[in-house]
């Protein structure tokens, strides 16, 4: 492993990067963050001691990386100060550590100022290092994740029901334990106590981990005994008083201290917790910063700012952090916004440009060729992309290209017309698949038609035959072998093309990002194609500044939409009934039942082999029915669904292995038992594989749930075929009941963006950051001519390095 020189700058932003990405342990383009650390801070003595730790990084708890982290950018931080004293000899004498100092007798506060050189601050500088923050630039950006509005503070005897509030009192006793009757709940029960009053607050926590010792003491920790707290939410009438519904508990400070809104103002920030950091102490120091606001540069040019509306950024920074108004915090956060978006997107098309992939220069005669065999033409959406995905082609910056289009949209022709402009390009192409079943769909599909194009393609997976394998790498090798379809086979070792150009992945959200960079690193810099029919909500991919995104918003012409049923278990024989009715037609039906692929257990299985058989025995002992499940071997995997494509069966009994890709036109009723047990996206995903033909389809969900909220789920099939539609409102529903407990305090859990409560208001600022960056980008890629702009772009530009930087 060829390491360079100790760069403690390197490994500040490795370390900053892990925590943004929520200490996942990183893949890099050479190196795991954990590798990364791990040898860098074995080359020198001082930092030996905390390498080793990285050894087990990946083992970590999510904590337990987190306080290795803080750790090492302590010692890292420590290491940079002692280099710093080093070289001005003046500077040590000058400050001894405890003593504190007035920066504003010889040298002025600026924004570049050490934290521990302010006044007073000695020891709590070191705390905050923790925090990532060092010096006064960096309290300025720390922004705080909300704020309480003491403009409707409402003393405890004035409580009305009904009305929204925000007390502010002590807390004087804080429980928490399980119910003895009921291991599942948990319950925390706070007694908050004002000038005028007291009042109970209580919480809920369902689930086994609440009753957990570990985590009731960290509760505990976390809203101690004598502290004051801000609690906002709804004042409702209950049996035992009155109390807040759905509240917000916020500690504000120790009670010694007086409440701060008293001397600045009535909106107070709240920072994102950490522990050992009180936030006190937190506001302390950026109240001391503020001041220095003022000098921040806006880093924006005067056009886009204009054209945009938005305020100047040292107005945006004072505001977000002590706003006069609501408007002014609004109008901060949507500044802050602005510019984090756009300083990604920027990051991107820079790194993108620096790339240098391989333009191609398709001249179409493969393609012709192609649409004199096709038994169709392309839909216009269908022919909007493959425009898109040609343009993009004959750049000389890499493609990165997501098509998302419905199930039953026709992907993989838009993927083919692409890996045919490659091979005329003289490239090697790969298309990924996650599934063996998939795979080999693609290839009886692919190969039908390529050999009518006199072209040879080879299919590679886990069952392929050491023999054949030998021969495949050979003609890889060699150039010969313009396409490779497979598996994640494709992203072993040995698998080396000569000269791949494009790799198209489908269904990606099956692949891990890992996956992903491996196979990419068969090739230099290819162009990279990836299609998805579960549609990433339109706020994620906006945020996404990696990606372009192509849709099919057309399905092709005959397609009848599915009829969608949902049924009591009393109903199941009337769905046996339309099977039979759809059989005896000549068509086919689908059963499936909820086992997700990664928790197929021996019982489940068993259960799934007991249903087949007496679904064949007792339900229709006249038709065949098959069986396919995540645990048959892929030959007998390759045998069901050969059989029910040959019509030998007429049922197939399925898990959810059926879920991606199955392409069987003939197949018309998609039955499924316990559909409350699967998400949205993954039914509609199963629904995706009837309906593929001329005729009527059907889609029949069963489920027992009795609760409402799983109905109405439900029913959002019954409503709608459309995917995107579907995608966002599983998103609401699922983003709603997001899980508290899970939750992370400290920043890595906390984005401006989500101080913009609006959906909508979101989705306007990142289109917009994303369009102002691509048209700086194209005005001027190298920057040049915004050299203010260009100095904060390098900066995020270190930070964003992400994947490139653990080389
Ligand atoms: P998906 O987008 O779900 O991957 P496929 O690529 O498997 O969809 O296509 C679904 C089916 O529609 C296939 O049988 C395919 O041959 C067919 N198909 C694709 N495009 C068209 C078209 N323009 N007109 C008619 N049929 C099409
Ligand atoms: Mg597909």
């Amino acid at each position: 492993m060829a390491i360079a020189n100790f760069d403690i700058n390197r490994l500040q932003q490795a370390l900053t990067v892990e925590a943004e990405h929520g200490f996942s342990n990183l893949q890099g383009k050479q190196f795991l963050f954990a590798d990364f650390l791990q040898s860098n801070l074995n080359l020198v003595e001082e930092t030996q001691k905390v390498a080793v730790k990285y050894t087990e990084y990946s083992e970590y708890s999510l904590s337990q990386r987190q306080n290795l982290v803080a750790e090492t950018r302590r010692i890292l931080y420590d290491i940079r100060r002692r280099e710093l004293e080093q070289v001005s000899p003046i500077a040590k004498t000058k400050k001894p550590r405890t003593e504190p100092l007035k920066p504003s007798s010889k040298s002025p506060l600026t924004l570049e100022t050490a934290l521990s050189q302010l006044d007073g601050l000695g020891r709590v500088a070191e705390k905050l290092t923790k925090l990532d923050l060092h010096t006064v630039q960096d309290v300025l950006h720390y922004y705080p994740r909300d704020h309480v509005d003491y403009a409707h503070q409402v003393a405890i005897k004035d409580l009305e029901d009904g009305s929204t509030v925000t007390i502010v009192g002590t807390i004087q006793k804080f429980t928490c334990f399980t119910s003895p009757k009921n291991p599942n709940l948990t319950i925390v029960e706070i007694l908050l106590r004002d000038r005028t009053g007291k009042i109970k607050l209580n919480r809920f926590w369902m689930g086994k981990r609440y009753a957990n010792r570990g985590w009731q003491e960290q509760q505990k920790r976390l809203y101690p005994e004598n502290s004051l707290a801000a609690a906002s939410g709804v004042v409702k009438k209950g049996k035992f008083g009155l109390t807040l519904d759905g509240f917000e508990l916020e500690i504000l400070e120790s009670s010694s201290d007086r409440i701060e809104s008293e001397t600045i103002g009535r909106v107070v920030p709240i920072y994102p917790l950490t522990e050992g950091i009180s936030p006190e102490l937190i506001r302390k120091v950026v109240i001391q910063c503020l001041p220095l606001a003022a000098k921040i540069e806006d880093t924006m040019p005067p056009k886009l700012r204009q054209d945009y509306q938005l305020v100047d950024l040292a107005q945006a920074i004072a505001s977000i952090h002590y706003p006069e108004d609501g408007e002014k915090l609004i109008r901060a956060v949507i500044r802050l916004t602005f510019d984090k978006f756009f300083y990604r997107r920027l990051v991107s098309l820079y790194r993108r440009n620096q790339q240098k992939g391989t333009s191609f220069v398709p001249q179409s005669k493969l393609i012709e060729k192609l649409e004199t065999i096709l038994p169709f033409t392309l839909t216009n959406a269908q022919k909007r992309v493959v425009a898109e995905i040609r343009a993009d082609l004959q750049k000389t910056t890499p493609m990165n290209r997501l098509v998302q289009g419905d199930v039953g949209s026709g992907k993989t022709i838009v993927a083919i017309y692409s890996i045919l402009a490659a091979i005329e390009s003289g490239f090697q192409t790969a298309l990924m698949a996650p599934t063996e079943v998939l795979s080999e769909q693609h290839y009886r599909k692919i190969v039908e038609w390529f050999m009518q194009l006199h072209l040879p393609v080879e299919l590679l997976t886990g069952s392929t035959k050491a023999s054949k394998r030998k021969e495949i790498l050979r003609q890889l090798a060699t150039g010969e072998l313009p396409l490779l379809i497979g598996t994640h086979a494709l992203i072993q070792d040995g698998v080396n093309f000569q000269r791949l150009g494009l790799v198209v992945i489908d269904e990606q959200h099956r692949f891990g990002r890992d996956q992903r960079s491996r196979l990419l690193q068969k090739g230099e810099d290819p162009h990279v194609l990836i299609m998805t029919a579960t549609p990433i909500p339109r706020t994620l991919y906006l945020t996404n500044s990696e990606i372009e995104v192509s849709i099919i918003d057309e399905l092709p012409p005959g397609r009848k939409p599915i009829q969608t049923n949902l049924l009591k278990p009393a109903q199941r024989k009337d769905a046996y009934e339309l099977i039979r009715r759809e059989i005896a037609q000549g068509r086919q039906a689908y059963i499936v039942f909820p086992l997700v692929e990664e928790s197929e257990k021996m019982e489940d299985i068993k259960a799934a082999i007991q249903e087949k058989e007496t679904l064949q025995e007792k339900i229709f002992p006249n038709f065949q029915v098959g069986l396919l499940h995540g645990q048959m071997s892929s030959a007998n995997k390759d045998l069901a669904i050969q059989e029910f494509r040959a019509l030998k069966t007429q049922i197939l009994v399925a898990t959810t292995v059926i879920e991606v890709g199955v392409d069987i036109p003939n197949a018309s009723v998609m039955l499924i038992e316990h559909s409350d047990r699967f998400g949205l996206a993954q039914l509609h995903q199963l629904r995706g594989r009837v309906g593929r033909g001329a005729s009527q389809s059907y889609c029949l969900l069963i489920s027992n749930s009795k609760s409402e909220s799983a109905i109405a789920r439900l029913q959002v099939l019954e409503q709608s075929q459309d995917g995107f539609f579907i995608a966002e409102r599983d998103f609401q529903i699922r983003g709603k009941g997001k899980d508290e407990g899970t939750e992370q305090s400290g920043h890595a859990g906390f984005a401006i963006e989500d101080r913009l409560s609006d959906e909508a208001a979101r989705q306007e600022v990142f289109q917009i950051a994303r369009q102002a960056a691509e048209r700086v980008m194209a005005k001027d890629p190298s920057l040049d001519s915004f050299p203010a702009l260009k100095l904060e772009f390098e900066r995020h530009y270190q930070r964003l390095q992400g994947g490139v930087i653990f080389t």
